[in-house]
C-alpha cells in the first residue's frame, strides 16, 4: 500500500525536528489542517469507518434529549439555555434528542439556543443539513473549540468526542518513565522512547513495581476540556453529560488504536486515513469535576444509564407503531446499544453526568 500523504508530511516533521511524541502524531493525524482524518471525511456509519450509538437507533439520542429536559426542569426551567454539543458527527443525537424533547417538553424546546463544537468543514455541513428543520429553523452555532461558547446556564452533551482528543503516552523502562515518541526506523514510522526520563513531577503515581514496558496514558487535552467544562459549569450552572469507549477506574495499558472500514489498523500505517482514538478514562474526568466542586451525578455503563432511563419501555412503544421488519431493528438496536456483555457496547461504553452544585439531582 503506498504511503498517505499525511504519513509523507509526518516523516519529513521527524526528519526535520527529531520523533514526535504521541500526541502530537494523534493531533496531526486528526486535525491536521489538510489531511486530517476528521477534516477531510464524514468516518460514520456503514461506508465509513465506525458506526456509533446516535446512528444505530433515534432512541439513543432521544434518551439524551429526556436527560437533558429533566435537568433544564432542574435548573427552574429557565426561558433561555445553552444547549451544547461537543463533536456532533452527522447531527444525529441533537436532531432525535430535539425531536423529542419538543414533543415531551416543548417550553425546553423554544428556550434553547443550540452550540456546536466541530472542527470539521464535512460535519458541519452534514449537522446544518440534519438539524434543519429542528427548532423551528433557529440555526445552531458552530464553534471551532470550547473556549468561545457563551456563557450562562449549559447543558452539555459528548457523545464519542473525548476518544478523539490526543493522549501521551509514558513507558516506564529501568525504574522511571519516558514519553513514548514516534520516530523512523528504516524510513517507516515506529515507536520508540524519549531517551530522557520525564521530571519526577511528571511521573504517574505507580513507580513502585511497575514492570518495564508498562504503558500509563495521560490525557492531556481531554484533561483541560474537562477541567474548562467544569470551570464553566460552576460559574454559570448546569450538567454536562459525557459517554464514550472507555473505563471507570485508572488503569495501565496501551488503548491507542485506528480504525478504517469497520476493521482495526496498525495506528502508524496510515495517518489521515483510520480514525485514531484511546479509551477514556473516567475515573480522571470524574476527579476533575469533583475537585471544581461539581456534584458527580451518574457514573456508570451506557447498559446500566439506558436502561435506568426507559429505554424499554420506549423500545416497546417504538414497535407497537411498526411494522415487523421495523419492530425486529428497534429489538437488534436495543439489544447493541445495552448488551452488557463484556466485550458488547453497553459495558464497554462509560457514562458520566455531573452538575453544578446547588443544581444537582434532589
Ligand atoms: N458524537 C457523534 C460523532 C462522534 S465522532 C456521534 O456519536 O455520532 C467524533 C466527533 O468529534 C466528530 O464530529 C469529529 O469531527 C469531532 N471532533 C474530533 N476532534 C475534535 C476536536 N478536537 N474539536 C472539535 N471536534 C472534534
Amino acid at each position: 500500500m503506498s504511503e498517505t500523504p499525511l504519513a509523507r508530511e509526518i516523516k519529513d516533521l521527524i526528519r526535520q525536528e527529531g520523533p514526535i511524541d504521541v500526541a502530537r502524531y494523534m493531533t496531526l493525524a486528526l486535525g491536521h489542517p489538510r489531511h486530517g482524518y476528521y477534516i477531510t471525511r464524514d468516518p460514520l456509519g456503514a461506508a465509513g469507518d465506525f458506526t456509533t450509538a446516535p446512528e444505530i437507533s433515534q432512541m439513543f439520542g432521544e434518551i439524551i434529549g429526556l436527560w437533558a429536559a429533566h435537568r433544564w426542569m432542574i435548573l427552574g426551567s429557565p426561558a433561555r439555555i445553552n444547549l451544547l454539543e461537543l463533536g456532533p458527527g452527522r447531527g444525529t443525537l441533537m436532531a432525535d434528542a430535539l425531536r423529542a424533547i419538543g414533543k415531551v417538553v416543548p417550553a425546553f424546546a423554544e428556550a434553547i439556543a443550540l452550540h456546536l463544537v466541530e472542527t470539521s468543514p464535512v460535519l458541519r455541513e452534514a449537522q446544518a443539513k440534519t438539524l434543519e428543520n429542528s427548532l423551528g429553523g433557529r440555526r445552531p452555532t458552530w464553534h471551532d473549540d470550547i473556549a468561545s461558547l457563551p456563557e450562562g446556564p449549559s447543558i452539555i452533551i459528548a457523545n464519542e468526542f473525548f476518544d478523539a482528543l490526543p493522549v501521551h503516552q509514558l513507558v516506564h523502562q529501568g525504574g522511571r518513565w519516558h514519553e513514548r515518541l514516534v520516530g523512523l526506523v528504516d524510513d517507516e514510522l515506529a515507536f520508540g522512547l524519549a531517551p530522557e526520563p520525564v521530571p519526577a513531577n511528571q511521573a504517574p503515581p505507580l513507580s513502585d513495581g511497575a514492570l518495564d514496558g508498562t504503558i500509563v496514558e495521560y490525557p492531556e487535552a481531554g484533561s483541560q476540556v474537562m477541567a474548562a467544562l467544569s470551570a464553566r459549569l460552576g460559574r454559570f450552572g448546569g450538567a454536562a453529560l459525557i459517554i464514550d469507549y472507555g473505563h471507570l477506574e485508572f488503569g495501565v495499558g496501551d488503548t491507542l488504536q485506528a480504525m478504517a472500514g469497520h476493521a482495526f489498523v496498525d495506528p502508524l500505517t496510515r495517518p489521515g486515513e483510520a480514525d485514531l482514538t484511546t479509551h477514556v478514562c473516567f475515573e480522571t474526568l470524574a476527579r476533575i469535576a469533583a475537585d471544581r466542586h461539581l456534584a458527580i451525578d451518574i457514573l456508570t455503563t451506557q447498559a446500566y444509564f439506558l436502561n435506568e432511563l426507559g429505554i424499554r419501555p420506549m423500545a416497546a412503544n417504538l414497535s407497537r407503531h411498526a411494522t415487523p421488519e421495523q419492530a425486529e431493528a428497534i429489538a437488534k438496536a436495543l439489544e447493541r446499544l445495552t448488551d452488557d456483555a463484556p466485550r458488547a457496547m453497553g459495558s464497554l461504553f462509560k457514562v458520566l453526568a455531573v452538575s453544578a452544585p446547588g443544581t444537582e439531582r434532589s
